[in-house]
């Protein structure tokens, strides 16, 4: 298994290139760097992607997902084509910077043109659009990532909503993000992943959560692998039965984090998943499919 880290556990207490050389000093194998507001302050500065790339060349530290297409299904006409621009737009950037993953966040039930869209039409505007985005990415050799999120408001909002999605879709570069966060917010079971269904898991998502009921937590909630109540061992027992040995990727958005010295939360973050991980047998450092 190899180790990541989400920008947005640093993303208000560092830049870009702070978040690169911490993450390079202490031994993440990848960034997921954020489209959101790291990249386009790093280009605001007079940067390039070109520089990104140069940078990403010259380091063991090498880019997995980029963060984020927000809010892409059951949007009016207008909202689509903005959403297809933007998207467009994270293509280039993956594309120039070597980036293989973008990853895709569906609709809040306050998004879509109508607020009682039935789960069927949900799941289906989800296949359309990534069907529509699926075959863009194609072109680049970019994979596609849906993060389903714990939250009662979101229109994906558990794991195996997202296969069933995933399975309509149907195209080997389009598949899920597995966030212990995630199933945690809205009761997903680890005990559905299973052998036929553990090939859509693209990536894996760690963190820990503040004890709080189901669909009452936030992603301010989220906190250090272990500091939480989350059973992090009852979700990798059977990512790894079922054969997912890619990335574990640590992520955060915890108000507090940011307030403390970027170098911490990230030595912190890698220390406290790397704990997990070990006492779970996983070795680091093997070669990611
Ligand atoms: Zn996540």
């Amino acid at each position: 298994m190899k180790l990541g880290f989400n920008e947005g556990t640093t993303y208000k207490s560092a830049t870009l290139m702070g978040n690169l050389e911490l993450c390079e000093k202490l031994g993440y194998d990848f960034i997921e760097p954020r489209s959101t507001e790291q990249i386009p302050n790093y280009l605001a500065e007079g940067n390039t992607l070109e520089d990104l790339k140069a940078w990403f060349d010259q380091h063991k530290l090498k880019p997995l997902t980029l963060n984020t297409l927000c809010f892409f299904n059951n949007r009016s006409e207008e909202d689509e084509q903005a959403i297809i621009e933007e998207f467009t737009k994270y293509l280039t950037i993956a594309h120039k910077i070597g980036c293989p993953n973008i990853a895709m966040v569906p609709s809040h039930r306050e998004h879509m043109k109508n607020e009682k869209t039935s789960l069927t039409e949900i799941n289906q505007d989800n296949a359309r659009m990534l069907k529509k985005f699926g075959l863009m990415a194609k072109e680049y050799d970019i994979k596609l990532d849906l993060e389903f999120i714990g939250l009662p408001q979101s229109t994906v909002n558990t794991f195996k909503q997202a296969v069933d999605i995933i399975e309509m879709v149907d195209m080997d570069n389009v598949g899920i993000i597995y966030d212990t966060f995630q199933c945690q917010g809205m009761g997903s079971r680890p005990e559905d992943i299973n052998e036929s269904n553990i090939k859509y898991i693209f990536s894996f998502h760690i963190n820990d959560v503040d004890d709080l009921v189901t669909g009452h937590m936030t992603d301010d909630d989220r906190c250090w692998p272990g500091e939480g109540i989350i059973n992090l061992d009852s979700h990798i027992k059977p990512l790894l039965k079922f054969g997912y040995d890619d990335v574990t990727t640590i992520e955060l958005f915890r108000p507090e984090y940011y307030e403390m010295d970027p170098e911490y939360v990230i030595k912190k973050s890698k220390e406290t998943m790397v704990e997990v991980l070990s006492r779970n047998g996983v070795k680091l450092g093997q070669a990611v499919n």
